[in-house]
């Protein structure tokens, strides 16, 4: 099934009305683009183990016409853009491209996973153009909470569409360059099309704080304290890594990475040269050698997931570390709805064993940066492209509704919300067809090592 006509279309599977699993699908002359293909993690009071399940869009529609997809392109290495390329790549069978840093974090997620590297896996430069099948595609370097995020702008029949991805506006990123207003501004950027956008924070007023003034926070937090210090953060934000390893030279600490998912994401840092070569960790094992006031740990589990290197310290069973009074443990990290519970947990744990436990939610101090837009940082992207049509996704049904009231506000002539399974028209007609493809999700099953329909409602 194919839209009639000439004409450009986004179809999203995923991700439009919800935070988490993206599966965005373009449209042209026959062909279709994917733009992303992740996860999310949904709870189930019932699950015995306390671990959320994970899933994915179902991609049915687009695995059954899988000979007119001309290619995957990952846009950045979160797990809600690349997250289910391991589980669903094989069903489609086609070209993925993405950056250099994202597809060593794809191989490592797919090798550990036992999973099938897509093939052919081309890497794209930053700032780069390629001809992908019916698609002209340009990717773009913006700010964001993890390397070498890209937006992309896919030129086809006549029509310019740009795609935000996940961005914010960081003056000071501490990895990777800043933010510039001419990232927007070329004449390339004005008067688009359309402008598909990241929806997360559109709620939110003012702007972001930058990456920098989180790490001027923690140095301020870390410096005056003389015990242990852990500090708990996304291991996908490498800047964060790269600031914490900096504190640690200057407040007379070494570091110790805790948690698999850490040690992957600063591999991968390390072999496309993200990280400043002068400072490196030591071995984990080492930490406990080191007097109390010298260790500071990074640590994985910052929302309260059970079996994670924070879980662990909280029960004392961690191999390499052990906390106690007189040590302080920072969530360099916002809660995730839905993750409050289990957060609240990890801290009961590590404030009975007499830790001292700050929290990013509830710090004074710059502790933690959104990777997303809010309202001042979204005005500022709608002025700049001027676009004539704006499509918020990537945010549930609030998200999205302030985030088109922002596109009209700036004088945006049309901005239109819908869901996962509509079809919107971008260029030359603006338009939408409602429920135009099935949608739903699938759950996998690590016991029976597959995937199955999640049964809504259920
Ligand atoms: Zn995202
Ligand atoms: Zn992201």
């Amino acid at each position: 099934m194919m839209p009639a006509g000439d004409s450009v279309c986004l179809l999203p599977l995923g991700g439009c009305g919800e935070i988490g699993m993206n599966l965005n699908l373009y449209s042209h002359a026959g062909r279709w683009l994917m733009v992303d293909c992740g996860i999310t993690f949904e709870h189930n009071p019932q699950s015995i183990s306390g671990r959320p399940s994970i899933q994915m869009p179902d991609p049915q529609f687009i695995a059954d016409q899988c000979q007119r997809l001309d290619g995957l392109i990952i846009t950045h290495a979160h797990e809600d853009h690349i997250g289910a390329v391991p589980y669903l790549w094989q069903r489609f069978g086609c070209p993925v491209y993405t950056t250099s840093f994202t597809a060593s974090v794809l191989r490592r997620k797919t090798s550990w996973r036992g999973a099938a590297l897509p093939e052919p896996l081309i890497e794209v430069e930053p700032g780069s153009r390629h001809r992908i099948g019916a698609f002209d595609v340009e990717w773009l370097p913006l700010t964001h909470s993890t390397p070498e995020t890209c937006a992309l702008m896919i030129r086809a029949g006549g029509g310019r569409i740009l795609h935000t991805a996940d961005w914010k506006i960081d003056g000071r990123p501490v990895v990777g360059n800043p933010w510039q207003p001419n990232h927007w501004q070329g004449a390339e950027l004005r008067d688009v099309d359309a402008v598909i956008c990241d929806s997360t924070n559109a709620l939110k007023p003012g702007k972001s704080p930058t990456e920098g003034d989180v790490a001027d926070g923690l140095l301020q937090t870390i410096a005056p304290l003389t015990g242990k210090v852990v500090v708990a953060c996304f291991a996908s934000n490498v800047a964060r890594l790269q600031s914490i390893l900096r504190i640690a030279h200057a407040t007379g600490r070494r570091v110790g990475l805790l948690g698999r998912s850490l040690e992957n994401m600063y591999r991968c840092a390390l072999s496309n040269d993200l990280l400043h070569p002068d400072f490196r960790p030591i071995d984990p094992r080492h930490l406990e050698y080191l007097p109390a006031q010298e260790i500071l740990a990074i640590a994985t589990g910052s929302q309260g997931e059970v079996g994670a290197a924070l879980h662990k310290l909280g029960m004392d069973s961690h191999p390499q570390l052990s906390v106690a009074e007189g040590d302080t443990v920072i969530f360099s990290a916002k809660t995730i709805p839905g993750n409050e519970a289990a957060v609240a947990r990890t801290i009961e744990y590590l404030q009975a064993r007499g830790v001292s436990v700050i929290h990013a939610d509830s710090s004074r101090k710059v502790l933690h940066a959104s990777g997303h837009p809010c309202i001042d940082e979204l005005t500022a992207l709608y002025d700049y492209t001027r676009p004539k049509l704006a499509i918020p996704v990537h945010g549930e049904d609030s998200h999205m509704q302030s985030n088109a009231r922002i596109a009209r506000a700036s004088g945006v002539p049309t901005a239109m919300t819908g869901s996962n399974g509509d079809l919107f028209y971008l260029y030359p007609t603006p338009g939408i067809r409602r429920r135009w493809a099935p949608v739903g999700r699938l759950e996998w099953l690590e016991s029976e090592r597959q995937l199955r329909p999640v049964t809504m409602g259920a």
